[in-house]
């Protein structure tokens, strides 16, 4: 099958994101724009035959309704992956999913080359080319989400690592005798705190190891959004919980600021809709803290991309590899 090259012409992107909950498909033009978008839920125990059938159903129903000619499809997932090969070696949020080629599968499926990327470091990707990082050079950002995950700018590039798995900010040590880290298996990291996952589990943990009354207390499951929405309130329990969070995210944070001295930070993912309570003391606390002069000029912003992230992230990574003179895998 001969399948056109894919140049500088900014011929749109079919994107496609596998997430541990749903997968999506959209058409992303090279300004950004996001000309059609579907979801369904991930179901990953169904398999990845399965799952990447109906991945790939999305992305016909997506580019159908776009109307336009694709130039290549994005993919972004979640890691561990090999980025050059293009396969999924075992993700952690797809138990089961193991050494899946994933790249090769889509240009079957769409006669277009492709591209894969870890998902939160397309995510970085989006959030710079067209995001709340644009026009940025150094540019560190973070998601707060079902696990902790980030992408880093340096010097106005990608930084991908050797073999795509770099960036993997959320396990940043921030208490290296702490919490258990269902990500990584070790202890004590960034995203053992503060996921909106660890946050609901330290929360049930709380509970059970308190006779204090908590609003909390009356909840199922609670989650993050629940922790965050009592402690408002000034219930106690949540405060304490509320305080912990924001202290292990500017610690991990803290460190990453002074590692890569970047101007700005994007914050994303479902833990950070709250705005302003997370970022308000998370801001003063690494400005306070980052060894000098690397905190004093920094932004630290809200996700601009909100819920369109994903496929906006999965096409960056197409424009940034073919800007980046990267090779896109063909048929
Ligand atoms: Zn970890």
């Amino acid at each position: 099958v001969a399948v056109p090259t894919v140049g500088g012409d900014g011929s749109p992107v079919l994107a496609l994101d596998i997430g541990g909950t749903k997968l999506a498909a959209g058409v992303v033009d090279s300004a950004g724009a996001v000309h059609s978008f579907h979801a369904a839920p991930s179901e990953p125990e169904r398999g990845p035959d399965d799952g990447l059938e109906r991945l790939f159903e999305l992305g016909r129903r997506a580019t159908a309704d776009a109307g336009l000619a694709l130039g290549a499809v994005g993919i972004g997932c979640g890691g561990p992956l090999n980025t050059e090969r293009g396969v999924l070696l075992a993700p952690l949020h797809l138990p089961g999913w193991r050494d899946v080629p994933v790249v090769q599968l889509a240009i079957e499926a769409f006669g277009r080359p492709a591209a894969l990327e870890n998902d939160a470091t397309a995510a970085a990707a989006g959030e710079h080319r067209f995001g709340a990082g644009a026009g940025t050079r150094h540019m560190v950002y973070l998601t707060l989400s079902t696990g902790v995950g980030g992408g880093v700018i340096v010097d106005g590039r990608l930084y991908r690592g050797a073999m795509g798995n770099g960036g993997e900010l959320g396990h940043v040590t921030v208490d290296c005798n702490g919490r258990p880290c269902r990500g990584c298996g070790r202890r004590g990291c960034l995203e053992a705190y503060a996921s909106g996952t660890s946050i609901g589990e330290r929360a049930v943990e709380a509970l059970a190891e308190t006779d204090e009354q908590s609003i909390l207390g009356a909840l199922d499951r609670p989650t993050a959004a629940d922790v965050a929405a009592a402690a408002r309130d000034g219930d106690p329990l949540a405060v304490g919980l509320w305080d912990e969070t924001v202290a292990a995210l500017a610690c991990g944070l803290t460190s990453i600021v002074n590692l890569f001295e970047p101007e700005l930070v994007v914050l994303g993912g479902g833990v950070t809709r709250v705005g302003e309570q997370l970022l308000g003391p998370v801001r003063a606390e690494v400005e306070a803290h980052a060894v000098r002069p690397a905190g004093s000029p920094l932004a630290i912003v809200q996700s601009a991309l909100g819920d369109h992230v994903g496929i906006v992230g999965a096409a960056a990574i197409v424009y940034d590899r073919v800007a980046s003179g990267l090779m896109l895998a063909h048929g």
